[in-house]
């Protein structure tokens, strides 16, 4: 979707929260692929950008300045 943007340790909400009941990840690569981390368990999944971009629902925190 046009407009979503996020960056580098910004914190996201997803369309469906992580199996640990926790929905609340951190942007901790960039790339072709975004590697995200559970806040709640640390657990890290790797998705392809497009894919994540479906996925994600919305960004808590912004690290932009
Ligand atoms: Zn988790």
């Amino acid at each position: 979707m046009e407009g979503k943007e996020f960056f580098l340790n910004d914190e996201v909400e997803m369309k469906k929260p992580h199996p640990c009941g926790t929905n609340r990840w951190k942007i901790i690569r960039m790339g072709a692929d975004i590697r995200i981390k559970c806040m709640g368990c640390q657990h890290s999944v790797l998705i392809p950008r497009r894919d994540f971009v479906k996925k994600m629902k919305k960004v808590l925190v912004s690290n932009q300045e």
